[in-house]
């Protein structure tokens, strides 16, 4: 159900659509199909409403967080199987992650917004005070991948600054939004303040959009799709954080610890199907230890267990649909076309299995060499467990290799030298590079990439920045 000024409502035309488990192929839900009038609804209802939550006091404002934060705690359990059930994600990491960081977002927005202190300039004659208020109206559209772990990301945020929202998540995984609408309608958030509309992103998305009463857009998803979002945005003026694609270089020195690298190259390749923006899906690795590198990375991807996501040992799941897998399975193609080996995986056969489950969108972790690092599948975001290993000889060709895409969102370096890592962390164009370490995430730093990547940062002030318009107040001193 849609949830707008505080009730749940069906699509104002009674359209549905009908949401899949990707494990099994299954309907678990139907959901409003909506359209523009029904976004008008919502913007109305949280044009209405925002005011008196903007009055609201930074410190109370945190304090409803926290309480949302303690209701979705409980809830905890139910959002790790929703989001399986919506995505095919293995339940561990359901558990581990996406229900873990959706209640952490909103504890970590509460506590670092009691962090924040006044703002003031002085000058020799007189006082600049700097107010933040919330931007009014913002429309927060979301992905499929970690669907309320990155609702959260700006629920959280938005609603600490004084904004009023219009939500919209992937049509592909809308139960845990549903989830979250419960909540805060069980806390009996101010009606209006969060307002949730279910549909596809040409209809929704779009109107939500054009609508005059939204005044800022935070956007996660595809490149293409970022594309189409700035274009009708920006004419509007509206304030824009666009969170997009990416196609991340994992970098292996040659002084690399070997165990902590193939883990982490395995981690950062496989993670969630590899259907992670931060993913690692191109490993650069230096040409002295690329064998045996090669050689123990493909051991421990060949021994990850592809199961059924309901399973606790299941460590890969299915990909988000079957559309999905068959343009992932399209790219391996591509691979073989363009002169690559796949050295393990490509298969749509899970672990122990006599042959592959038609029903379900399973696609074993898929290893790829023999390609030129300026090849489509080592350039293009393929958003599967698809990863592709090329070498290096210098720094310098590392370096190049990994510029070499449109993208720039993240990427990680393993070496002993971590003075070396850093500098050739400085010449990888990038939002995020993280050493000897992937996906460690401290929520009060800057997220977000450059280049194709996206515009603009959210985490911690980031995010209070975005969600916020300043207003500078210089007041003389008496004489
Ligand atoms: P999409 O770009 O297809 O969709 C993202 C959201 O935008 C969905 O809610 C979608 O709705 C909506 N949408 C689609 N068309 C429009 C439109 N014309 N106007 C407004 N909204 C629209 O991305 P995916 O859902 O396929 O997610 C995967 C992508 O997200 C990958 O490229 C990944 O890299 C990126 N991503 C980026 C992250 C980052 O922080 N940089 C983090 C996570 C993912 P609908 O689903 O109905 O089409």
């Amino acid at each position: 159900m849609n949830y707008i000024d505080g009730t749940f409502v069906h699509a104002n035309d009674g359209q549905t659509l009908e949401n899949y488990n990707p494990a099994t192929g299954k309907v678990v839900a139907s959901i409003p199909r909506s359209q523009s009038a029904d976004v008008a609804q919502a913007a109305a209802a949280a044009k209405k409403a925002q005011p008196a939550w903007n009055a609201l006091s930074l410190k109370e404002r945190a304090a409803w967080l926290d309480k949302i934060a303690d209701a979705l705690q409980e809830k905890h359990e139910a959002i790790a199987q929703a989001e399986t059930m919506d995505t095919g994600k293995p339940i561990s990491l359901s558990r581990r992650v996406d229900a873990s960081r959706s209640v952490d977002n909103f504890r970590f927005f509460a506590e670092f917004g009691r962090l924040q202190k006044p703002m003031m300039f002085e000058m020799d004659d007189a006082v600049n005070h700097v107010h933040r208020n919330g931007l009014g109206v913002v429309g927060l559209i979301t992905p499929w991948n970690l669907p309320l772990y990155l609702l959260s990301w700006k629920v959280a945020p938005a609603l600490l600054m004084g904004n009023a929202i219009v939500a919209k998540p992937s049509e592909l995984t809308p139960l845990t939004a549903n989830i979250l609408a419960e909540t805060l309608d069980e806390l009996q958030v101010p009606k209006g303040v969060f307002n949730l509309v279910h549909g596809l992103g040409p209809e929704v998305g779009q109107a939500i959009l054009e609508d005059q009463r939204i005044t800022g857009i935070s956007f996660t998803g595809g490149t293409a799709t970022g594309r189409i979002v700035a274009a009708t945005a920006a004419p509007l003026f509206k304030k824009l954080s666009l969170e997009l694609g990416g196609k991340n270089a994992t970098i292996v020195l040659e002084d690399a610890d070997m165990d902590q690298a193939v883990n982490g190259a395995v981690r950062a390749a496989f993670t969630n199907s590899g259907q992670v923006c931060l993913c690692g899906s191109r490993i650069l690795v230096h040409a002295s230890i690329a064998s045996t590198f090669l050689a123990a990375f493909v051991a421990e991807v060949k021994s990850m267990t592809i199961g059924n996501p309901v399973e606790s040992s299941s460590q890969i799941g299915t990909l988000i649909s079957m559309d999905h897998l068959e343009k992932v399975e399209s790219y391996i193609d591509l691979a073989v076309e363009e002169g690559g080996t796949i050295l393990t995986g490509g298969t749509r056969a899970m672990t122990g299995a006599i042959g592959p489950n038609p029903d379900g969108a399973y696609l074993s972790p898929t290893v790829i060499s023999g390609l030129s690092h300026l090849s489509r599948c080592a350039t293009e975001e393929i958003f599967g467990p698809v990863v592709t290993v090329h070498t290096f000889e210098t720094l310098e060709q590392a370096t190049v290799m990994a510029n070499a895409t449109e993208y720039g969102l993240a990427g990680s370096i393993w070496t002993a030298d971590l003075e070396k890592g850093q500098a050739l962390a400085t010449t990888i164009e990038t939002g995020i590079v993280w050493i000897n370490t992937w996906l460690h995430r401290d929520l009060r730093t800057p997220f977000g990439g450059v280049k194709n990547s996206g515009v603009g940062r959210e985490g911690g002030q980031w995010s209070l920045e975005f969600f916020s318009e300043t207003t500078n107040v210089c007041v003389m001193n008496p004489k």
